[in-house]
């Protein structure tokens, strides 16, 4: 093998806009390079412990079974469906895009029955339409998700789907991947039972760790489980007993990606979490008042639009790839497309984390207009 064949790792740095990953600070890109210590070493569990804290505040929550998943978002929506689901329960989940598409996935390979509630992507759900599903039979949970990032749309009323889905006596799953940080989230106010989002949105870590928040109640229908939870790393009582009170091995901490976590965690501190999301919609506000002027409105009404990813719709007579792909050779931005129905309507533009600055959005609408003309 020919050494010289590898090249140092150069790439070229991006203005990264599009649906997640986010850029990252110099701050936590330089926890990322700490040297690591081994998993059970006392200045590592005192880290872990940190990170446990500093996730209650950005969940705003004091649910004890708090932590960050081994694994990107995806393994945070796995984790939350199959600590909960055994084999033949019925679960509804709210699909309305492609992560709802996902949810549904997840859950029937877990072996639940699984219910469709169905809205064209671009739409959200009302309280009472789930209300009313909830209502056809015993659910043990209801799954939606709160930003889609397939299509720009924002959950909203959480809470009074929450209290819906408790009036029936099903657990609600929120997913926060796209969400968490960039716009209000309140899981013990709203009363969400399981609450998970990812580090490379809008917290601006590197991905690898899917954050979760599990309620008293949710841990109780955990302990009550007949059978073992069909996926041996992401079980969450056997993940506990590393992050609980007496730490014991379960599998080895991603001592690296817990650091950067805990930087970027640490400057949402520093931010304080209202100051963020209020920069998060001030910066989308600059956005969609830019992609108006330059007569590409929004999909998302204004009601239930999200400030984190914005979706301008194309009109047909404009090569919307063929600006994508000038923007990240020639610019290197990098926003999105869209796919499934949305396939060539729309763009996705991601304002999340570090990238949610207004200089980003100058330049970018700048570039588009130049693109356009
Ligand atoms: C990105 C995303 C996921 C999946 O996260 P990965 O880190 O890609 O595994 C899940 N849900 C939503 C809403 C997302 O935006």
């Amino acid at each position: 093998m020919d050494a010289a064949r590898f090249r140092d790792l150069e790439l070229a740095p991006r203005i990264l806009l599009g649906p997640g990953p986010s850029m990252v600070p110099a701050r936590v890109l330089q926890a990322l390079s700490t040297p690591p210590v081994g998993y059970m070493d006392p200045q590592f569990l005192e880290v872990m412990a940190e990170v446990k804290v500093l996730l209650r505040y950005l969940f705003k929550t004091d649910n004890e079974m708090t932590l960050p998943i081994s694994g990107t978002g995806s393994a945070g929506m796995e984790a939350a469906l199959c600590n909960f689901i055994e084999p033949g329960d019925s679960v509804l989940i709210a699909v309305n895009g492609f992560f709802g598409e996902r949810l549904a996935e997840i859950a029937s390979r877990y072996g639940a029955q699984v219910d469709r509630l169905e809205r064209p992507w671009g739409e959200i759900f009302t309280p009472a339409e789930v209300d009313r599903a909830l209502g056809k039979k015993r659910y043990k949970l209801l799954a939606m998700i709160h930003g889609e990032t397939s299509t720009g749309t924002m959950q909203i009323q959480v809470d009074e789907i929450a209290a819906a889905a408790h009036r029936h006596g099903a657990l609600l799953v929120l997913d926060t991947v796209a969400s968490l940080g960039g716009v209000p989230v309140d899981v013990d106010g709203w009363d969400v039972d399981i609450c998970y989002s990812g580090s490379q949105k809008c917290l601006s870590a590197p991905p690898g760790l899917a954050p979760i928040t599990v309620s008293q109640r949710a841990v109780d229908v955990l302990h009550a489980r007949k059978t073992p939870v069909a996926n041996w790393y992401l079980d969450l009582t056997g993940i506990i007993r590393y992050w609980g009170d007496q730490p014991a091995y379960h599998h080895t901490g991603p001592a690296n990606m817990i650091f950067a976590l805990r930087e970027a965690l640490r400057l949402v501190v520093e931010e304080t979490i209202a100051a963020q999301t209020a920069r998060h919609r001030a910066n989308a506000e600059l956005l969609w008042v830019g992609l108006e002027e330059l007569g590409l409105p929004p999909l998302v009404p204004l009601d239930y639009r999200l400030a984190s990813l914005t979706t301008p719709q194309i009109p047909d007579d404009i090569d919307e790839a063929g600006i994508r792909v000038h923007l990240l050779r020639d610019l290197n931005i990098e926003i999105a497309g869209g796919f499934g129905p949305l396939a060539g309507k729309i763009w996705r533009i991601g304002l999340m984390g570090f990238s949610s600055r207004a200089e980003h959005i100058t330049l970018l609408l700048a570039a588009l207009q130049k693109a356009l003309d």
